[in-house]
C-alpha cells in the first residue's frame, strides 16, 4: 500500500498563492519524479504530502484515507533532505535511529532496525563513525537509512543529491532506483535535473508555477511534450 491522491490541493503563503489548485494520483509502487524551475513549487508540494506545511484548500488521500489534517508521523511517509540534514555530533548508529527512538522503541529493536538498514546501504562497517568522518555518498546514505528504518510505504525525496559532485550522483541515483524496487516502496522525488527525471521515472510531473503542465512517462513526455516549456525542459525536439 502507498497511494496519493490529492484532490485539488492548494497553498499560499500571505497573498502569494504557490500552489493555485492541483490533482494528482499516484498508484502504489511508482517512482513519481517532480520537475520544473527553481521556485516553482516543488518543496512545498512535498511538504504539504509531508504534512509539514498545511493545505490551504482540497484534500490529500493516502491509501484512500484522507490524511490533510493527519500529523506527519501518521501518514506513513518518510522524508530524505540532503545529506547535511544529519546531526553532527551523533553516530551513524545513532543518526539512523533516531526516529524510532523519537519513537520510544526500545534499544534492542532500534538496534535490530539500524542493523538492518545498514546491511541494505552498506554502512554496516561506518555505524560508529561521525558524519563528518563519511564521504558524501556514504552521508547521503545515512539520510536514506534515517528514513528506511520506519518501514515507510513512500519516500519524499527532496533534491537529494544536489550537494553531490556529477560521477557520485549517478551512483546514488542507480542506488535509490535499486532500494525503490527492493523496498517495493512508493516513491516521489523532486528534481530540477532532466536527467535525473528522465532515468529514474515511472511517471514525470511538470510543475511551472505551482500548476502541472504535463504528467506522463518519460517517453510519453519526450515523444509528446504537451507545450514548449514541457519540451524545453525535457529536451525533446518540439
Ligand atoms: P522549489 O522547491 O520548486 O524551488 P518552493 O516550493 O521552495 O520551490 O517555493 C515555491 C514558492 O513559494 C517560492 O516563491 C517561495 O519563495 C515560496 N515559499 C516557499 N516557502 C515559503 C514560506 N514558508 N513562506 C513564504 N513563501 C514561501
Ligand atoms: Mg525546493
Amino acid at each position: 500500500m502507498g497511494s496519493i491522491r490529492l484532490e485539488n490541493v492548494s497553498k499560499r503563503f500571505g497573498e502569494h498563492a504557490v500552489i493555485p489548485g492541483i490533482d494528482l494520483e499516484i498508484n502504489d509502487g511508482e517512482f513519481v519524479v517532480f520537475v520544473g524551475p527553481s521556485g516553482c513549487g516543488k518543496s512545498t508540494l512535498l511538504r504539504l504530502i509531508a504534512g509539514l506545511e498545511d493545505v490551504s484548500g482540497g484534500r490529500i488521500l493516502i491509501d484512500g484515507e484522507d490524511a490533510t489534517a493527519k500529523p506527519p508521523a501518521k501518514r506513513g511517509l518518510a522524508m530524505v533532505f540532503q545529506s547535511y540534514a544529519l546531526y553532527p555530533h551523533m553516530s551513524v548508529r545513532s543518526n539512523i535511529g533516531f526516529p524510532l527512538k523519537m519513537a520510544n522503541m526500545d534499544k534492542a529493536e532500534i538496534d535490530r532496525k539500524v542493523n538492518e538498514a545498514a546491511k541494505i546501504l552498506n554502512l554496516t562497517d561506518y555505524l560508529e563513525r561521525k558524519p563528518r568522518a563519511l564521504s558524501g555518498g556514504q552521508r547521503q546514505r545515512v539520510a536514506i537509512g534515517r528514513a528506511i528504518v520506519r518501514s515507510p510505504e513512500c519516500f519524499l525525496f527532496d533534491e537529494p543529491l544536489s550537494n553531490l559532485d556529477a560521477a557520485l550522483r549517478v551512483n546514488m541515483r542507480l542506488e535509490i532506483s535499486e532500494l525503490h524496487q527492493q523496498l517495493a516502496a512508493t516513491s516521489i522525488y523532486v528534481t530540477h535535473d532532466q536527467v535525473e527525471a528522465m532515468t529514474m521515472a515511472d511517471k514525470i510531473v511538470v510543475l511551472r508555477a505551482g500548476n502541472i503542465e504535463q504528467v506522463g512517462s518519460p517517453l510519453e513526455l519526450y515523444r509528446k511534450p504537451a507545450n514548449l516549456f514541457v519540451a524545453g525542459f525535457i529536451g525533446s525536439p518540439k
